[in-house]
């Protein structure tokens, strides 16, 4: 744990059992990629480096910290890279040459391997494709973010952003992160045109959905683009798009002049004016400083009457999966610890018709109904918060690995007994936890909610067209499910039953 703050910039250089503070003054205001290769240069090549660009120097709230350099992996939600720039430190790199040890080596790597067969097996589309390749299906079932989540189809722009589409243009290959057997990454390059020259990690799903649909932008190259400013300046591309997304609807009705935005057209699909808006931001100039921190703030900076489309919760913007068209998700977002965050539930893999037997379920649900939906949303929340802490990426959830298997490789890892239910109920305390903390902040069901647009402005056409989330009839399942009282607090029983008592 990193405490305090350091009088200058600094770094972290963690060499096997070696860790020293360096100086880093010579690399603030450097962006991701500069700062990973000056690091890089300076401590050994092999080097591994977390690190902020100025985004997460100037404290934005939508500050992520990057991570492989021009690989351009992020831990990117919440403003992670804020609490790095506040620290005044620059980046932690490490290097390591020894090897952990487990309880049963061999049996550990033959049934990760044993795994690993069946999750490439299953994973072939988003080897081929990335995340992005579903993007057709996303369209048609109503589940697209679109024009700042006011529209309900994009037929006509859904197929120019596809995986496909970048396969059949800018794709140069796929990025494995270590040992994934299956590589969603994208290198692209882009070799004609005004944005020639532009080469590396490509746009993921939920990026493209961001700076495109949400914006009603279908140029793919552009949105790369974006990509690529996001990552160095070291911004979450799902929060800085849902921004983008909110400035230009308040250009539209009004709010915001050119005055405002310093001579910047905002309207939808003007590429040009996005990328100079993300550099704005990265830099908090001009009205970029308005908007660094969010939706949230950024209404209240501007006109009290636009957080009616901020499309966050408790602060955090939306990513890009409708809660109206998989009605669980309005319950992930609006209970999730850090607020409008999909990768504590991710039920609507089993709305879609993915099935879960080692959690029983086996039986999809009405992914359009809000019946029932308040205990799978609390065992998924409660399964995720295993896999998350294992550091384990979610698309081997999605190819297959279930809580038996997170079971099998702790024991064969650690010498324990762990079986399904220690997975589930070390989820469930990990989870009430969280909430405790959460409710020495003050938050409690009055914070357990989704923006306006989610619950009373319906998808105008499509699949998932007049369907809404009935959130208070979700959460009063839900918190009954948790054990949790009506004002969204675990009870004493509940503290209790978790040996979380004394909290
Ligand atoms: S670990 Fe996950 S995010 Fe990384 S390449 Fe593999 S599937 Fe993609």
């Amino acid at each position: 744990v990193v405490k305090g703050r350091a009088e200058e910039p600094v770094y972290i250089w963690i060499s096997d059992q070696e860790v020293e503070i360096r100086p880093a003054a010579h690399l603030w205001g450097l962006d991701t990629h500069e700062t990973a290769a000056a690091i890089q240069d300076e401590t050994d090549p092999q080097a591994q480096v977390a690190c902020i660009g100025p985004a997460g120097e100037r404290l934005s709230l939508m500050a992520s910290v990057m991570i492989g350099g021009t690989d351009s992996r992020a831990a990117g939600r919440g403003g992670m890279g804020a609490v790095m720039g506040s620290k005044n430190l620059k980046a932690v790199a490490v290097r390591g040459t020894s090897k952990p040890e487990y309880f049963d080596r061999q049996g550990l790597l033959r049934s990760v391997r044993q795994a690993n067969a069946i999750i490439r097996d299953n994973s072939l589309a988003m080897t081929q494709f990335g995340t992005s390749g579903g993007i057709i299906t996303t369209e048609q079932v109503g589940d697209m973010a679109i024009q700042n989540w006011r529209l309900g189809s994009w037929k006509e722009g859904a197929p120019k952003i596809t995986g496909e589409r970048m396969a059949e243009t800018i794709l140069t290959g796929n990025y494995h992160c270590h040992a994934c057997p299956i590589g969603c990454g994208r290198e692209i390059e882009i070799t004609e045109g005004p944005l020639a020259g532009l080469q590396g990690s490509g746009p993921e799903y939920e990026t493209i959905i961001g700076f495109g649909p949400m914006c009603l932008n279908d140029d793919l190259e552009s949105i790369a683009a974006m990509n690529d400013l996001c990552n160095r300046y070291g911004l979450d591309t799902i929060s800085t798009s849902g921004t983008v997304a909110f400035a230009m609807e308040a250009w539209e009705k009004g709010l915001l002049d050119s005055e405002d935005t310093g001579g910047l057209d905002l309207s939808w699909g003007n590429t040009k004016s996005m990328i100079q808006l993300i550099e704005m931001i990265g830099r908090r100039e001009g009205l970029g400083a308005a908007l660094a921190d969010g939706t949230r703030a950024a209404a209240e900076r501007l006109d009290a009457n636009s957080i009616e489309f901020a499309v966050q919760v408790k602060g955090l913007e939306l990513p890009y999966h409708d809660p109206r068209a998989f009605t669980s998700m309005a319950l992930g977002y609006a209970t999730a610890n850090r607020g409008g965050d999909h990768l504590e539930t991710m039920t609507y893999w089993h709305e879609y018709g993915k099935e879960w037997p080692d959690m029983g379920y086996v039986d999809p649900p009405d992914k359009l109904s809000s019946e029932g939906k308040g205990k799978m949303v609390a065992d998924f929340q409660n399964f995720m918060q295993v896999f998350n802490g294992l550091g384990l990426c979610k698309f081997i959830a999605k190819a297959g690995v279930g809580p038996q298997l997170l079971a099998e490789w702790t024991n064969l890892a650690l010498g324990w007994d762990w079986k399904v239910e220690d997975v589930l109920s070390t989820g469930e305390r990990t989870f009430n936890l969280k909430r405790l903390i959460n409710a020495r902040w003050g938050i409690s069901r009055k914070d357990d909610t989704l923006p306006p647009r989610m619950l009373s402005h319906p998808r105008p056409s499509g699949s998932a067209q007049g369907n809404l989330p009935h959130l208070g009839k979700m959460l009063h399942e839900y918190y009954e499910a948790r054990g949790w009282s009506e004002d969204g607090l675990p009870t004493p029983e509940k503290l209790e039953e978790l040996g979380l008592s004394d909290l």
